[in-house]
């Protein structure tokens, strides 16, 4: 997810808030402080009210942190190494570097969250009991976060994909029917009528009433989020289980030419991929690798540049690139790909760089093989 700065880190697991966060933060915010507190306790002053309204909203907050938490460190518990957590519009998403490989780790990572929320509600409501004859703020303020906490935890459980209900849905469907591909399938489709059952109900909201046509557009809104997240983590699922235990050395292109730095590259796109079929260059000098040439870094240069420009203008240089070995799990070395924001690596081997890997490559012969069905 762009646009999101890190705020350090807990448990190891990086904390980060995207932008859009401080949209509902201020908006939950200035609803509790203009109307859920004076409709609710017309007696308070207004900086009671503003004070108790961004107390509350900053509690709650924490407590979405909790839940994301709760998956983090059970899902480590369970081998699923989560690298971040992060804040958004629609609350808040731990980012797992992998998928559950047993359903049992699913299932208990996925029930986490939800639970956490119910124990921190339950919390939240002694509090407000014990409090209420101390301070109305305190007690008004633990009483809201006890509600909003439950309706976190059962909003979370609803049985569609990627909502924690429908990862233990999955894991559950999984488990009997022993098919995790289909498995998948099914918790996606339920994830997606969820996605549309929110969209009328929020459009049908509104007609009946346009006084708080507000709510009902929120609705759909979400709706319209837990569509686009089922299909985007359906079709990474997918994606992720093609790749399940696909090697290096599977995927990688092998025998890549030594060229100078200073070769144009339209000589490279004559000599060499035209008439020799090369994917791939290692550019060195004196021995020594400077970087690598592909495809796509021909294609980034404008057609009428390539007899000035270099070899070594075009390369990605050898600092940007990072080694992986050819026994090494392709899954992984996507995802650091991503992490680093690069699209190729050398593949080496007793130190010696014996082919590359390259990110369109590794899809191009993932869809080859799922057309010809192997
Ligand atoms: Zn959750």
């Amino acid at each position: 997810m762009g646009g999101a700065f890190s705020l350090g880190r807990i448990f190891g697991i990086q904390f980060r808030i995207h932008y859009s966060w401080f949209i509902i933060f201020v908006l939950v915010t200035v609803s509790l402080s203009l109307q859920y507190f004076p409709y609710a306790y017309p007696e308070w002053s207004a900086p009671t009210y503003w004070l108790t309204g961004i107390a509350t909203s900053l509690l709650f907050f924490t407590s979405v942190v909790t839940h994301e938490l709760a998956h983090s460190l059970v899902g480590r518990a369970n081998g699923i190494p989560v690298r971040s957590i992060t804040l958004f519009i629609f609350g808040g998403v731990a980012h797992m570097t992998r998928e559950a490989t047993r359903h049992g780790a699913e299932f208990r990572m996925a029930l986490a969250g939800p639970l956490a929320s119910l124990v921190i509600g339950g919390l939240f409501f002694l509090f407000h009991l014990l409090l209420q004859g101390v301070s109305e703020p305190v007690a008004a303020l633990a009483f809201w976060l006890a509600q909003i906490n439950v309706v976190l935890a059962l909003f979370n459980l609803i049985p569609g994909f990627p909502l924690d209900g429908g990862r233990v849905f999955r894991s559950l469907l999984w488990r009997f029917s022993g098919n995790y591909q289909r498995a998948t399938r099914v918790a996606f489709e339920v994830g997606r009528g969820v996605g549309y059952l929110f969209i009328a109900g929020g459009i049908i909201l509104m007609f009946i009433y346009p006084g708080r046509w507000f709510n009902g557009l929120w609705l759909a809104f979400i709706g319209l989020f837990l569509t686009y997240v089922a299909t985007a983590s359906y079709r990474q699922a997918r994606w992720q289980a093609a790749l399940m235990g696909v090697k290096v050395a599977d995927v990688m292109t092998a025998n890549c030419p030594v060229i100078s730095p200073e070769m144009t590259i339209s000589r490279v796109v004559q000599d060499y991929i035209f008439l020799g079929g090369c994917q791939c260059f290692m550019v060195t000098a004196e021995r020594e690798l400077k970087g690598i040439l592909t495809l796509q870094n021909i294609k980034s240069v404008d057609r009428k540049a390539w007899d000035t420009a270099a070899v070594g203008e075009v390369m990605t240089p050898v600092e940007r690139l990072k080694a992986v070995q050819p026994d090494d799990e392709v899954l992984s070395v996507i995802e650091q790909m991503e992490e680093y924001g690069i699209s190729q690596m050398p593949v080496a081997s007793e130190g010696r760089i014996i082919g590359l890997i390259d990110r369109d490559n590794v899809l191009r012969i993932l869809y080859t093989r799922s057309r010809l069905g192997v």
